[in-house]
């Protein structure tokens, strides 16, 4: 038996009267990108090959804003692109060069992730301002802007990942509002869209020890996520829990490791191993 999500209603593509080619089976309008230059990028190493997409939330009260703070030299951050709530996308540093966007993290054994990766900043206030969902214009530009950036570069679906998945200790973006599976529809990301029914069994959760805690953070680190089989369910642990619901089981974030959680990442593994 199957345990199916919520749907997200298909809200059909735009439609504009020029420019309008096929690509990934959806309809693209030529997208159109305003430049806003950032100082903050450096080269990326000889060697890297860019291989993962990384999606932010700029939590920050304007897209205005979030744009000064990155291109400001004292800040040292940056993105590759931002989008803005009514879907301009701006471009603030070049593909080819590397922009400071995910800072301390992880995937698959990886620490330099910006040296191997896209970034995109989504304007949104974020869990300090005032966290609301991603609009229509936003995530319509996104869909073009991501299927142009993979028609580009061999990132795999799989390393298509939130902030949160590569800095789960220290970052919550973009955030359990953000519409993972509508991006997968379009092969942007991958979404678990048949789930095994959960085994009747018991909760994980923090201050749990043994080998079934052990058995778990293995489970997320084979999936990518940076944790250690200790056997403790601890602070790192819940973390990476919450992390991993907010991409894939928005509905519920508690960092508890509960039957359904455990299914899904069952079939998350199904699918990329
Ligand atoms: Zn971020």
């Amino acid at each position: 038996m199957a345990i199916f999500y919520p749907s997200v209603a298909d809200s059909g593509d735009a439609r504009h009267d020029s420019l309008v080619r096929e690509s990934n089976g959806m309809t693209l309008v030529d997208l159109k990108l305003h430049e806003r230059p950032s100082p903050n990028n450096d080269a990326r190493a000889p060697d890297a090959a860019i291989d993962t997409l990384v999606l932010h939330y700029t939590g920050m009260k304007s897209a205005e804003a979030a744009l000064e703070r990155l291109c400001d030299p004292e800040a040292s951050v940056s993105a590759h692109y931002l989008i803005d709530e009514e879907g301009k996308v701006y471009r603030m540093v070049p593909e080819q060069r590397r922009a400071w966007h995910a800072g301390v993290s992880s995937w698959a054994g990886e620490t330099d992730i910006n040296d191997r990766s896209i970034g995109i900043e989504l304007a949104n206030p974020g869990h300090e301002f005032g966290y609301r969902p991603f609009s229509e214009p936003q995530m319509g530009a996104l869909e073009q802007l991501a299927t142009e950036i993979l028609s580009r570069h061999d990132i795999p679906a799989r390393r298509v990942l939130g902030h949160s998945d590569i800095a789960p200790s220290r970052k919550q973006d973009p955030g359990e509002f953000f519409d993972w599976r509508r991006l997968a529809r379009r092969s942007i990301g991958i979404w678990p869209e048949v789930v095994a029914q959960p085994r009747q069994g018991t909760t994980l959760g923090p201050g749990d020890t043994g080998m079934a805690v052990g058995e778990m953070q293995s489970a997320l680190a084979a999936f990518g996520y940076g944790l250690a089989a200790t056997g403790e369910y601890d602070t790192q642990t819940t973390d990476v829990v919450l992390a991993f619901q907010r991409h894939f089981r928005p509905r519920v974030v508690d960092g508890a490791f509960d039957p359904e959680t455990d299914a899904i990442l069952r079939a998350l593994l199904r699918m990329v191993m």
